[in-house]
C-alpha cells in the first residue's frame, strides 16, 4: 500500500452488529476514490467480538489499521488514541463507527479542504433521534455557544475532515478531560462547516450512556469557558451590595424608630442565602481544582493492549 494521503478515524465500542456494512461501505468508498486512504478502527475495549473482527480484519487487508484500548476508555480518548496513530500524510476524517455519519461523504468534505481549509466540520441539519435528546443537544450548544471563549460550531460534533497540521497540535495537547471539537475550535486556522443530514443508527442501540454525555457537556462547559467561575464572582459581589443595603436600612430604622425590633427570620433569610453562594462558588472552584488535581496526575490518557499495522512504510 501507498503512504495514505487520508486516515479514516472510526471508534468503536461494541459495534459488532454493525461492522460487516461499515467495512462494505468504507471498502467501496476506497475503491471509488483515487486517494490513498487508510483506515484506522479503534476497539475501545469492547466486549462483544468487534476488536477480534478488527484484529482479522486489519491482518489481511492492509488498508486498515487496527488499535485496540486495554478498556473501555470512552469515545473522546478512543478516538483520540485513533488520531496520535492514524498516518495520513493530508489530513484525518474522523466518523462515528456505527454508520451516523456516512463514509461517502469524504469525496465532498476533501474539496472544501482542498479550497484551503483546515478543518471541514460537519453540520447536522437533521439528527434522527428522540425528542428529549435532540432538545438536550439544542439547548446545550447554545448555552456552550453563549458562554464560551472559544467559538465552538453549533450542533456539529466530531465528525470532520481535519488537516495533518491541526492533527498534529491536537496531538501535543496534553489535556486529561479532553473535547476534541473545543480543541479543534481553539486550535484555528480556517475552519469552515459542511451541512448534512445525520443518519440514524445502522444497528443497536446508543453506546453514550446519559452519564457519558453529561460528563462531556461539563467538559465542553468547564474546559472552554471561565463564564461559571466569572458568574460566581459577579453573584458574590451583587450580593455583597445587597448585604450593604439593607445594613444601612437597619442602622437608618434604629436611628430613627429606635422601638423597631428587626426579626430573626430575615437575619434567617441572609445566613441561608450567603450559605448557599459559598456552598456553590466553592462547588466551581472545585471544578477547576478537580481538573488541576487530574491534569497534574500526568497520566497516559490511555493504554494501547495492541497494535495491527502494516509496517512497509513506517
Ligand atoms: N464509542 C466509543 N466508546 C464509548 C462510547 C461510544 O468508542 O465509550 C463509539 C461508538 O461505538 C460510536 C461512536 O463512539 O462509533 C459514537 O457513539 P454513539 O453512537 O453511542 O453516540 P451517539 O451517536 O449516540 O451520540
Ligand atoms: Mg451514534
Amino acid at each position: 500500500m501507498k503512504i495514505p494521503q487520508i486516515s479514516i478515524v472510526a471508534p468503536l465500542y461494541n459495534e459488532s452488529e454493525s461492522f460487516p456494512l461499515l467495512v462494505e461501505r468504507i471498502n467501496a468508498l476506497m475503491d471509488s476514490s483515487p486517494l490513498a486512504i487508510e483506515v484506522v478502527l479503534i476497539d475501545d475495549g469492547s466486549k462483544d467480538d468487534t476488536a477480534t473482527r478488527i484484529r482479522q480484519l486489519a491482518l489481511t487487508d492492509d488498508r486498515y489499521h487496527g488499535v485496540l484500548l486495554s478498556r473501555n476508555h470512552g469515545h473522546q480518548l478512543a478516538l483520540t488514541a485513533g488520531m496520535a496513530r492514524a498516518r495520513g500524510t493530508e489530513a484525518l476524517f474522523v466518523i462515528d463507527g456505527d454508520l451516523q455519519d456516512p463514509p461517502e461523504l469524504l469525496p465532498e468534505f476533501y474539496k472544501l479542504y482542498k479550497e484551503g481549509n483546515d478543518v471541514v466540520y460537519a453540520v447536522r441539519k437533521k439528527r434522527k433521534e428522540g425528542a428529549v435528546k435532540r432538545m438536550g443537544y439544542y439547548v446545550f450548544y447554545r448555552l456552550l455557544r453563549s458562554i464560551s471563549y472559544v467559538e465552538i460550531p453549533l450542533d456539529s460534533g466530531d465528525f470532520a475532515l481535519i488537516s495533518r497540521r491541526v492533527v498534529d497540535v491536537m496531538n501535543k495537547m496534553p489535556e486529561e478531560s479532553r473535547y476534541l471539537r473545543g480543541m479543534r475550535s481553539w486550535i484555528g486556522f480556517k475552519q469552515t462547516g459542511f451541512e448534512y443530514e445525520r443518519d440514524a443508527r445502522v444497528a443497536g442501540e446508543s453506546k453514550y450512556s446519559f452519564k457519558q454525555l453529561f460528563a462531556l457537556a461539563y467538559n465542553g462547559i468547564f474546559n472552554f469557558s471561565e463564564f461559571p467561575i466569572k458568574f460566581m464572582s459577579r453573584t458574590g459581589i451583587f450580593a455583597i451590595l445587597i448585604a450593604l443595603v439593607y445594613f444601612f436600612i437597619v442602622v437608618a430604622k434604629k436611628l430613627f424608630f429606635a422601638h423597631v425590633i428587626e426579626g430573626f427570620t430575615s437575619l434567617l433569610f441572609v445566613i441561608i442565602l450567603f450559605s448557599g453562594v459559598q456552598l456553590l462558588a466553592l462547588g466551581i472552584i472545585g471544578e477547576y481544582v478537580l481538573r488541576i488535581f487530574f491534569q497534574s496526575k500526568g497520566r497516559p490518557l490511555y493504554i494501547v493492549k495492541d497494535e495491527i499495522v502494516n509496517c512497509e512504510y513506517i
